[in-house]
């Protein structure tokens, strides 16, 4: 066998070679023309070498497929040698996944939506915390690659120009990606939505301020990245799902947070969704998406209800204090916290922090009530919570180092009057061998 033969993989990493330093070559030209526009380039500082040749303070922009050998990569731009290795140092990472299109059966299908262009709608009954799918970015970036930091303007460059030569260095980066993406991979991306055509954005960043979603924080950049199928997920206010960034197998999960019926469309927020009408529309400009979900059609109503929500505040303290006086009526807080979870399912806000804490508030309360006709008792919310948290429901939380179901035992001994020998000590432990119950 011939030795000076080249594996695929050899042949596909000299081939990204060739192609990132020919670009480098056509944009070395571009500099020399860049003053005509307005502005002097500091030129792009790329390196090709591996991040542990690499000084870790060297700020380079860096072009990587991670993970490294994967049959499914995601093509990465990365701020910094250190970036790199706080990436592939990750613990666990990397974590292999399928892609979607490899699996046989799939929770949801990709279809036209009347007036929304493509969306996603369940192919099945999904249920509360159920995986709908696990897909990695096309392209990952900095977000804040729009606005390059090193461009040097002249004293009479208009903002306007300014703004058009960031967006233009900003292409350019992205382009060496672009070029060492693979062509299915390129193609899916040329195809998703771009609703910044018309403001000096390129094609690449056109289509990447469109789609993307923030995934997470690292070396002092917020990252972001354009997906194939998860960024034809449409938009509301009011989502039936939530998402979550999976670093160790690089990959955004989607999961159902309510039961959604089969053919029923999958949607997720782009923005705070908790926040008034007005800034929601704000915010969804970039997206050029002018929301008409039944919290915008019903706003003055729904921006009401999203502000008491948005008020929500861990009451753990509160409900310890409750269960442990039995002159405090059973319903104090039961009450308030049932009305607020049906204001929360009612808006629509199940994929908020505040959803999630009622449901705990909930929890701990029914521990104190014991089940009864009138709740439906601990379990049932400790079930829903969990779930949500993405736990294994079948886990004792308590296991999970919840020590706030042990303090709400012991205090609603208290409130029960049924405390003996031990138990007695147990709660004058925990609230003082003042509280005449435990004397
Ligand atoms: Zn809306």
């Amino acid at each position: 066998m011939d030795s000076n033969v080249e594996s695929p993989e050899q042949v596909a990493y000299r081939r990204m070679e060739e192609t990132t330093r020919r670009l480098m070559e056509e944009f070395k030209l571009q500099d020399e023309t860049s003053k005509s526009r307005g502005y002097e380039s500091g030129g792009l500082k790329v390196a090709l070498q591996s991040p542990h040749e690499l000084p870790a303070n060297n700020p380079s922009m860096i072009y990587t497929s991670q993970p490294r050998g994967s049959p499914y990569p995601v093509e990465c731009l990365l701020r910094g040698a250190a970036a790199k290795r706080e990436l592939i140092e990750y613990p666990d990472f990397p974590q292999e996944i399928y892609r979607a299109s490899d699996l046989e059966e799939r929770a949801y299908s990709i279809v036209d939506i009347p007036g929304k262009g493509l969306g996603m709608v369940a192919a099945q009954d999904l249920e509360p915390g159920e995986l709908i799918t696990s897909e990695r970015p096309l392209l990952l970036a900095p977000h804040a690659i729009s606005s390059p930091a090193s461009l040097e303007f002249n004293d009479d460059a208009t903002e306007e120009q300014q703004q058009a030569a960031k967006y233009f260095e900003a292409d350019r980066m992205l382009k060496i990606a672009y070029e060492r993406m693979h062509r299915d991979d390129q193609a899916a991306y040329m195809k998703l939505h771009n609703a910044h055509l018309h403001d000096g954005s390129g094609p690449l960043l056109g289509v990447m301020r469109t789609n993307s979603y923030g995934l997470f924080d690292m070396q002092g950049d917020t990252y972001v990245g354009v997906f194939n199928d998860l960024s034809r997920v449409n938009h509301s206010c009011c989502p039936n799902t939530d998402r979550a960034f999976d670093r160790a197998a690089l990959s955004m999960q989607l999961y159902a947070v309510r039961n959604i019926k089969k053919g029923e469309e999958i949607t997720t927020s782009y923005c705070n969704h908790l926040a008034p009408h007005a800034a929601r529309q704000r915010a969804l400009t970039p997206y050029g998406i002018l929301c008409e979900c039944p919290a915008c059609v019903e706003h003055v109503e729904s921006d009401k209800n999203r502000s008491r929500i948005s008020h929500v505040r861990n009451s753990v303290p509160a409900i310890v204090k409750w269960a442990a006086n039995p002159m405090l009526p059973d319903d104090l807080l039961l009450a308030p916290s049932l009305k607020m979870l049906e204001l929360l399912e009612l808006e629509g806000l199940e994929a908020t922090p505040q959803y999630l804490q009622v449901l705990y508030h909930l929890m701990l309360i029914c521990s104190a009530l014991g089940t009864s006709s009138v709740n439906p008792g601990c379990g049932f919310y400790m079930e829903k919570w969990a779930r949500l948290k993405r736990w294994d429901v079948k886990v004792n939380p308590a296991e999970r180092g919840i020590q706030d179901l042990e303090k709400i035992r012991i205090a609603s001994l208290v409130r029960r009057r049924v405390l003996m020998g031990k138990e007695q000590e147990e709660a004058a432990a925990v609230f003082g061998a003042s509280n005449p119950e435990a004397e």
